[in-house]
């Protein structure tokens, strides 16, 4: 292995789902829902598969998709991207980031991260053979933010992009307009790209709307802005995502990767490009749903004696673990499957400086009631 991937290692996610199947343990670790997306959309890719789409799509992505893309860009956000050149189909969001980081970052330069970051960030900045400077996001009156100042800080003369992701893996933090409105400031003053990873982009609670980076002015001509189906229509297998930006950041990211992959699958991209246009309502309803049921974890990992953090967003918990005599989240969730029969994430690793998630442990609940209430019957084993 490159030394430059040394430390990288097993995915966290990789390691404690075969921990929950190995023991038999209830998974709230890696965040995937125990649900199906919606029925007529998953006919669609049955179909598009009995109906002969098998063969390579183009290289940006179907048609149809691209299309699909744009129209829900517009409608959403009052974003307009051309399907042919500011749209491309790549093989989930984590093509996606990796694609963009490896068109835009020459070795040397340095890519800003809000720590705790979603993992693949600071591989796919080491593959650059860029540097990650972290900023970290710490809970003020129970919600992760960054302060600033910490931000204007990391920006040095060999500042490239900022990786933006909100709503917030792993915090469920999600950035409000004024948090927006200094990256973009910052952005602007410094010739910085902004990559923004909007998966969880229809998964907020409690009417807080995600606003994407792109919509600040000023910010569409420098963003490159990423989502995908996965988490939007419950279909995380399908690895279908999107780049949106104008047309030199796509060609520069297209270029990268046509040697990655050269194109995504075809049958779901027919499938996604339905649901964007026919199942938002599904996406509603199934974002309802998942607040409830975000309100039952929480109520059930405090009653379990943790300190249970609010997310505005996506489908994680924070949870502090000191309550309960804990002071290390990597040797409790591994100890978690034996003391309690669940798997859930340490926080930690997604650091920089993994002493400042220490105490944290991230749960899942995009899972079926009977799994959040017998997880945290089990839990309850701990206090
Ligand atoms: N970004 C974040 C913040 C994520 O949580 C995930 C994984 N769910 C991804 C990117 C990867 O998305 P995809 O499965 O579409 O590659
Ligand atoms: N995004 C998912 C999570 O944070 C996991 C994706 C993965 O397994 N790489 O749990």
């Amino acid at each position: 292995l490159v030394s430059r991937m040394r430390a990288f290692g097993t995915t966290i996610f990789a390691e404690m789902s075969a921990l929950a199947v190995q023991t038999g343990s209830i998974n709230l670790g890696q965040g995937f829902p125990d649900s199906d997306g919606p029925a007529a959309m998953l006919d669609r890719a049955m179909d598009a598969i009995a109906g002969g789409g098998n063969q390579y799509p183009p290289g940006p992505g179907v048609p149809d998709l691209r299309q699909a893309v744009s129209a829900h860009r517009a409608t959403h956000y009052g974003l307009v991207y051309d399907p042919n050149g500011e749209v491309l189909v790549t093989v989930g969001a984590t093509e996606a980031i990796a694609a963009s980081v490896l068109a835009l970052c020459e070795p040397g330069d340095e890519v800003i991260a809000f720590e705790p970051y979603y993992d693949s960030y600071a591989a796919s900045i080491a593959l650059a053979g860029a540097r990650l400077a972290g900023v970290t996001l710490r809970p003020v009156e129970g919600r992760f933010t960054f302060d600033p100042d910490e931000l204007r800080a990391a920006v040095t003369p060999r500042t490239r992009a900022i990786l933006v992701n909100s709503p917030h893996n792993p915090t469920g933090t999600v950035f409000t307009r004024d948090e927006l409105a200094v990256i973009a400031e910052l952005c602007q003053e410094h010739g910085i790209i902004a990559i923004t990873d909007e998966v969880y982009e229809h998964l907020t609670f409690d009417g807080v709307e995600h606003i994407p980076l792109a919509t600040f002015p000023g910010m569409r001509e420098r963003t490159v802005m990423i989502s995908s189906a996965g988490k939007t229509f419950s279909v995380t297998g399908w690895k279908t995502g999107w780049v949106c930006a104008p047309r030199p950041l796509v060609t520069a990211v297209q270029t990268v990767k046509q040697f990655l992959t050269f194109t995504a699958s075809g049958p779901w991209q027919f499938a996604v490009a339905y649901g964007l246009r026919h199942e938002m309502g599904w996406v509603a309803a199934m974002r309802a749903g998942l607040q409830d049921k975000r309100d039952r974890l929480m109520k059930g990992l405090a009653l379990a004696g943790f300190r249970v953090l609010k997310p505005a967003g996506t489908y994680f918990v924070q949870t502090d673990i000191r309550p309960l005599g804990f002071t290390d989240g990597l040797e409790l969730t591994r100890k978690l499957p034996s003391l309690a029969g669940v798997v859930a994430i340490p926080t930690q690793v997604f650091y920089e400086h993994p002493e400042r998630g220490a105490h944290f442990v991230r749960f899942a609940f995009c899972k079926q009631y009977e799994v959040i209430d017998e997880a945290v019957g089990r839990l309850k084993r701990l206090g």
